[in-house]
């Protein structure tokens, strides 16, 4: 039998994202958030935190393919990799592919999601238990304050900048981050929707730069499952640009890489188409 139940993302007032519910899963008031995860129709599974879509089977290899490899192919020897947040395990699952990373350090504030996506979501969490994962329960904000150890690459994959959250597009956070990668690392941030959220991106490249990052590049992609279907990440990087990055190696190494979005081609198209206002905002920063 079909339920004519849904749930529905309000961005705003005025514009919202629904899917139809066939079963909910888990539905659980973690100390920081809800957390649900649905069964849909047309998305899978998918994890919701406080009413807002995190991720769904359908589309996720999208987001965690290019959050993930963007980086790990614009350095050279990405050998110590920091993730913060990214609880479903799904950048995670996608970072370990890579033979030159060592140890991936996975700071995810909420175990709750963590013991949550294991159950009900092992596409995703299915790498969490990789010899090279260490994860630790903690604020991502008060973890790259406080340690003092140095990485290649840092992926800040974050929700929406709300709650707990909130800090983690501020400027404090941006030199900590700074601080917290060896002299040629990079960093790269979930950045939102490049239509609904342009004062954001503005704000994030502006702190970047004033963090002391030389190279500050937001890339845009197709998210069916966030609202605008449009979405960002930022790049960040002292030494290494992404368009420089010799093709010939991606294509080499993706012999042993398995992905179904990004390739060398993905990688470098991806910046180079886009948006002249995108491009502007950064020249203008
Ligand atoms: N792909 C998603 C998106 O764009 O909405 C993000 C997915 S992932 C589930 C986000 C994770 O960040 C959540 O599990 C949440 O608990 C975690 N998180 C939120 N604030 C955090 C913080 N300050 N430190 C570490 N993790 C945090």
């Amino acid at each position: 039998m079909k339920f004519n139940l849904w749930f529905t993302e309000y961005h705003n007032e005025n514009i919202s994202l629904s899917m139809r519910v066939k079963e909910v899963l888990y539905l659980e008031k973690s100390k920081y958030q809800e957390i649900a995860i649905i069964e849909t129709y047309d998305f899978g599974r998918v994890l919701i935190l406080d009413n807002t879509f995190q991720t769904t089977e359908r589309d996720e290899f999208i987001y965690h393919e290019l959050i993930s490899h963007i980086p790990l192919f614009t350095h050279p020897n990405p050998k110590d990799v920091l993730v913060i947040g990214g609880g479903d395990g799904g950048t995670v699952r996608e970072v370990v592919k890579h033979k030159k990373v060592e140890r991936v350090d996975f700071v995810e504030l909420d175990e709750k999601v963590i013991e949550a996506c294991r159950k009900y979501l092992p596409n995703l969490s299915c790498e969490m238990d990789n010899e090279k994962v260490n994860i630790i329960i903690a604020d991502g904000i008060k973890y790259v304050a406080e340690t003092d150890k140095k990485y290649d690459v840092i992926i800040v994959d974050c929700p929406d900048p709300v709650g707990p959250a909130k800090g983690l597009f501020e400027k404090e956070f941006y030199k900590n981050v700074y601080k917290c990668l060896k002299d040629d690392g990079l960093m790269v941030q979930q950045s939102e929707s490049p239509l609904y959220d342009l004062k954001l991106i503005e704000n994030i490249c502006k702190y970047l730069k004033e963090s002391g990052f030389k190279i500050i590049m937001p890339y845009s992609y197709p998210m069916p499952s966030y609202p605008s279907g449009f979405w960002s990440f930022t790049l960040a990087s002292k030494k290494y640009n992404p368009l420089d990055v010799d093709e010939n190696k991606i294509r080499e190494a993706l012999k042993e890489i398995k992905t179904k979005y990004y390739d060398e081609e993905v990688h470098k198209a991806i910046f180079l188409s886009t948006p002249k206002y995108l491009k502007e905002l950064v020249r203008n920063i």
